[in-house]
């Protein structure tokens, strides 16, 4: 290939000048305009166009042509014209077109929906136009025809050697295009942000046709969509803009919404290998370096998405929606809610973020279930890798289960030391009153009001969240319920689970260690320990249900109920634990699973696999090593401090409470009554997620939102809920 940037014209401002008084007879000072290997000039409402010393005539014959079809054809766009002929002056060919008014893609921020749909009519426009189009010259091998990508990847070995990882793999991708299948055009082809141009926030014409070449049509929506990615928080969803809006004018075939992700990405990194390439042949070209650094930001980015997920996203939003609410309705059982409003339809998470189908990314401020992060790459390689050697039931010796039971009640204090393996909260639950009754001998349960401890008969029955809420029967004779010990609206404590103990003839005492479902409350200092010193006292055993709480979210330790001074007799576990993976734990002391084996065995066919304990194993490892218990502690300060900020200023906001990353805010119509602001808080939570925040309510008022992120949450993400919460 032609070095064609070392061919790139070096006049000075004066010869242009000259050039164009002495060939067109434009009288004006010539200012340079950036080119990556021809020279450009302004000069008043022109523009002097000097080609590069490689070019042949053809080429500059066949764009000429072009703007003359284009400006004839109908679109939305102002081409330039050509004034006078290609001329020829010291070598090089020049010509002169109009100047066209408008504002670079570049330089506008943010580039609103609406701006990116006016670059997918606009290409889409163009593409037609030029169906009609053709012009020998098209027939070309020419390096930035995304169909020649292999002479970019020759260049591949000189990016360091760490960087190539993020570009390779576009290159393979590329070789699996089934170019047979892509309709082929002229097509314009350099829908680069500098070569864009806008006006009244939409794209009113694009420049420079130095790049027209005879490809595949959709090369032309692809090299625009690798540009239309720099530098977006969500450059999926932003390139799904662009796609849309072309799709309605220039409808694409399933081949082509299938190959314009891996061509899009093959630009990407044709472009960086021809920078690094060009970067050591002409140092001195400073156009050549201008999208470098966001496109590798871009890459990075690109290599954290699971493979089909932006043709997904692109397939999604072109072709008409399937009805998946009405499926839903038809097939999944109806006693189930969907959040929001208008609900979700949620395709990938990564991180603290969901993704939904359009590509839009949302802060996730309520699973806690992927604790470690939405799909984090060691928890998913641990299940895959266990899942493909072996998956079978614990009647066989496996080592992954007895070093995760040790490595599980090595975070626990003595003498919680006996593991149970289960695959939910509420089997884990449903075993641990198992387990106290049978040591116990006693049936009753003492449990706070409202909680909610899952969804099997045995726990509805304990659980006044749903036994007093809809379609609940009522609070059977064998439950008792105390008081949720609520500061904020002044509730006495411990007391009560003592004169409940007193009372009744309790077997177990089930509490979370802080209250969610009751409203994100954090137990008052010591009433852990001093209502478990009252039920023992009883005869009772203390559960602590940490399935909302555990590993690490409290931020100064690892378990809630450490945070209260006391140490329970079983503990259980779920959601975080296997960061999604359907798990659930229980840990006891010997003298209770000594009681349990009382002849009947427990078997669960499931718990305890070893593709679980390869994923506890690594939800554990992750926590250690990314240090996010303490992350936990320091975002949630952090956050809470932000908050209550905000309520200085925020009246609705009546109360902040939290330990580390499980944090409550309750709002209320009025700070002296304190009455619950139900509807205003659901109505938030609805405004924040269409701001890009996921939020939810929950409480006996319903009024107190909850906030429990993945505990990978930073103290930017808390920036950000704080900032768009502000907004009202
Ligand atoms: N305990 C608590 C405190 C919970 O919040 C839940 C679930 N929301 C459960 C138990 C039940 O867990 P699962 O849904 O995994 O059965």
């Amino acid at each position: 290939m032609t070095p064609l940037v070392q061919r790139a014209p070096g006049l000075s401002r004066e010869d242009a000048a000259r050039i164009a008084r002495e060939l067109y007879g434009v009288r004006a000072d010539a200012e340079p305009l950036p080119s990556e290997r021809d020279q450009n000039f302004r000069l008043g409402e022109y523009v002097l166009k000097i080609a590069n010393g490689g070019e042949p005539f053809e080429i500059l014959d066949m764009q000429t042509k072009a703007l003359q079809l284009l400006a004839a054809a109908e679109t939305d766009l102002t081409w330039p014209r050509t004034v006078g002929k290609i001329e020829q002056a010291g070598g090089h060919y020049v010509r002169l077109l109009t100047w066209v008014n408008g504002v670079c893609l570049a330089d506008i921020h943010p580039h609103d929906p609406e701006l990116l749909a006016s670059l997918g009519r606009a290409l889409a426009q163009t593409d037609n136009a030029l169906q009609s189009f053709s012009h020998p010259a098209a027939h070309r091998t020419f390096y930035w025809d995304l169909a020649q990508a292999p002479l970019a990847r020759r260049h591949l070995p000189l990016l360091p050697a760490g960087r190539r990882g993020l570009v390779e793999p576009h290159f393979d991708a590329w070789e699996r295009v089934p170019w047979g299948s892509l309709p082929a055009s002229i097509i314009y082809g350099d829908a680069n942000d500098y070569n864009v141009l806008v006006t009244g926030g939409r794209v009113t014409a694009l420049l420079d046709l130095g790049d027209m070449v005879h490809t595949a049509t959709v090369c032309d929506l692809a090299i625009a969509l690798a540009y239309a990615m720099l530098s977006k928080a969500d450059p999926i969803a932003a390139a799904a803009h662009v796609v849309a809006a072309y799709h309605r004018v220039r409808p694409l075939n399933a081949a082509e919404l299938d190959a314009l992700f891996p061509l899009a990405a093959a630009r990407l990194a044709m472009s960086v290998c021809y920078a690094v390439w060009q970067h050591s042949q002409a140092p001195q070209n400073t156009y050549l370096n201008i999208s470098n650094a966001p496109a590798w930001q871009l890459l990075e980015k690109l290599a954290e998405m699971p493979a089909g997920w932006p043709s997904e996203v692109f397939h999604h939003v072109c072709e008409p929606e399937a009805d998946l609410l009405g499926a839903r309705r038809r097939t999944i059982g109806p006693s189930l809610s969907l959040s929001y409003d208008r609900p979700l339809h949620i395709t990938r998470g990564w991180k603290q973020f969901l993704y939904d189908s359009t590509g839009r990314g949302y802060l996730d401020c309520v699973n806690n279930v992927a604790h470690v992060g939405h799909c984090h790459p060691a928890v998913t390689s641990a299940a895959a890798a266990q899942m493909a050697l072996l998956n079978t039931n614990t009647r066989y010796l496996h080592r992954k289960l007895t070093d995760y039971a040790e490595r599980l009640t090595a975070t626990l204090p003595n003498p919680l030391r006996v593991v149970y393996l289960v695959c939910s909260g509420s089997e884990a639950n449903e075993l641990a009153l198992r387990l106290a009754r049978a040591h116990t001998g006693r049936q009753g349960v003492i449990v706070v009001d409202t909680a909610y401890h899952g969804n099997t008969n045995a726990l509805v029955e304990i659980s006044p969240y749903k036994f007093n809420g809809p379609g609940g029967r009522g609070r059977p004779p064998h439950v008792q319920v105390v008081p949720m010990p609520d500061v904020y609206r002044g509730v006495r404590y411990a007391g009560t689970v003592a004169e409940a103990a007193a009372a009744g003839n309790a077997g177990a005492f089930l509490c979370e260690s802080a209250l969610g479902c009751g409203g994100q409350i954090i137990l008052p200092p010591g009433y852990l320990r001093d209502a478990f010193a009252a039920v023992r006292q009883a005869g009772g055993v203390c559960i602590a249900d940490e399935v909302q709480t555990g590993f690490g979210r409290a931020g100064s330790h690892f378990w809630m109920f450490e945070t209260q001074d006391a140490v329970p007799d079983i503990v259980t576990m779920g959601k975080p634990i296997g960061n999604g993976h359907p798990m659930g734990a229980v840990v006891t002391t010997r003298e209770i699973a000594a009681s349990f084996n009382n002849g009947m065995e427990y078997f669960n066919t499931f718990g305890g696999n070893p593709v679980s304990c390869a994923v506890g194993l690594a939800v554990l490892d992750v926590i250690r090593e990314e240090g996010l218990q303490e992350n936990a502690r320091i975002a949630g300060e952090y956050l809470m401090a932000g908050l209550r900020d905000m309520a200085g200023h925020d009246p609705l906001i009546g109360d902040v409470r939290g330990q580390g990353l499980f944090i409550g805010v309750e709002l209320v119509r009025d700070r002296e009554t304190r009455e619950p602001a139900a509807s205003e808080a659901s109505a938030l939570v609805n405004r924040m997620k269409d701001r890009g925040i996921l939020l939810s309510t929950d409480g006996t008022h319903h009024n107190v939102i909850k906030i429990k992120p993945p505990i990978v949450f930073s103290r930017s993400d808390a920036d950000l809920l704080v900032r768009e919460w502000s907004k009202g």
